[in-house]
């Protein structure tokens, strides 16, 4: 098969290892950067150039879609779908999961167990908390990664002026529950076509509450109990995401979903794992290709 990884980098580490997957089972592989196409529509169809060639031949593409590049990254997805080009993420589903808030309305859409959270755009700052409740909560940007954008305010008096601020920035926000028992520690589930290949654990550095691995946080292999498999799933059906990340907090009550990641980084998870997580996805493409 003719396969396509949407990256801006052929040296980076996810897109050469879905590089390596892909030849080690004899497919034509190749790298295309989303900032170097064309899309058209001639003479009623949907056309696609690359630099300046036109391209046919695709039978699968596996976006990698910066959170940069969102807008011209999903429309680029969408135009080879529209070509009838398999894509291992959908560009409604990559748009969805992209925004933290449309990401939480599908999913209590379907019921499934999230932090409680607010829209945080709302008239006004005082009564968006006292309907929310006491601090300490979270405060998030819509649009943040790698725990940029989050914010942990442990007062109410640091909640409004946060709130404040963000309101008169014109930036988009949400007001979450804090989960403090989880302690600084999130599970990451990378679910390919409806299964969970690899999980594990994060811890944040001392000192901070975000379990990003960019933000210094470490790593280790876990199995999820079952409650936590099924959650990951049910939620990367609701997003209709063929691959994804599903971060999830160990609450009280149990497991709940924290976001979910259309473009889900394979250097942590693999590292972490010893997982072929990109050989997961290559084999993804070829039993839809029957
Ligand atoms: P990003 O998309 O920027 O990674 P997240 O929503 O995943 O943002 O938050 C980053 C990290 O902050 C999470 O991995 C988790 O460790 C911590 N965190 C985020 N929201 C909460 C919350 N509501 N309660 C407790 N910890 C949280």
């Amino acid at each position: 098969m003719n396969i396509a990884v949407l990256s801006r980098g052929e040296n980076l580490y996810s897109t050469k290892s879905l590089l390596k997957a892909g030849l080690a089972r004899n497919h034509t592989m190749e790298v295309l950067d989303p900032n170097l196409c064309t899309v058209a529509i001639e003479n009623n169809q949907p056309v696609l150039y690359y630099t300046d060639e036109r391209v046919d031949d695709l039978d699968a593409i596996i976006p990698r879609i910066g959170a940069s590049n969102t807008y011209m990254g999903s429309s680029l997805v969408r135009h080879l779908e529209c070509m009838n080009v398999f894509s291992v993420v959908g560009a409604e589903a990559i748009l969805q999961s992209r925004n933290k808030w449309t990401c939480f309305q599908i999913l209590a859409q379907y019921g499934i167990a999230t932090p409680k959270t607010f829209l945080g755009n709302t008239y006004d700052a005082e009564v968006l908390l006292a309907l929310f409740g006491k601090a300490p909560l979270i405060i998030k940007i819509l649009q943040g990664t790698h725990g940029q954008g989050v914010i942990l305010a442990e007062t109410q008096a640091s909640a409004l002026s946060t709130i404040e601020t963000l309101k008169t920035a014109n930036v988009r926000f949400i007001v979450q529950e804090f989960i403090a028992e989880s302690k600084g520690c999130d599970l990451r589930a990378i679910v390919v076509d409806g299964k969970v290949v690899a999980s594990m654990k994060r811890q944040s550095k001392e000192g901070d509450f975000r379990s990003n691995l960019h933000r210094g946080g470490s790593s280790e292999q876990i199995k999820l109990t079952h409650e936590e498999e099924t959650i990951a799933l049910k939620a990367a059906k609701a997003l209709g995401l063929g691959v994804c990340g599903v971060d999830i907090l160990q609450g009280k009550e149990g497991p709940l979903v924290l976001e979910i990641n259309s473009t889900p980084g394979l250097e942590g998870i693999e590292t972490t794992t010893g997982i072929d997580i990109a050989q997961s996805i290559i084999t993804y493409i070829e039993r839809n290709n029957k």
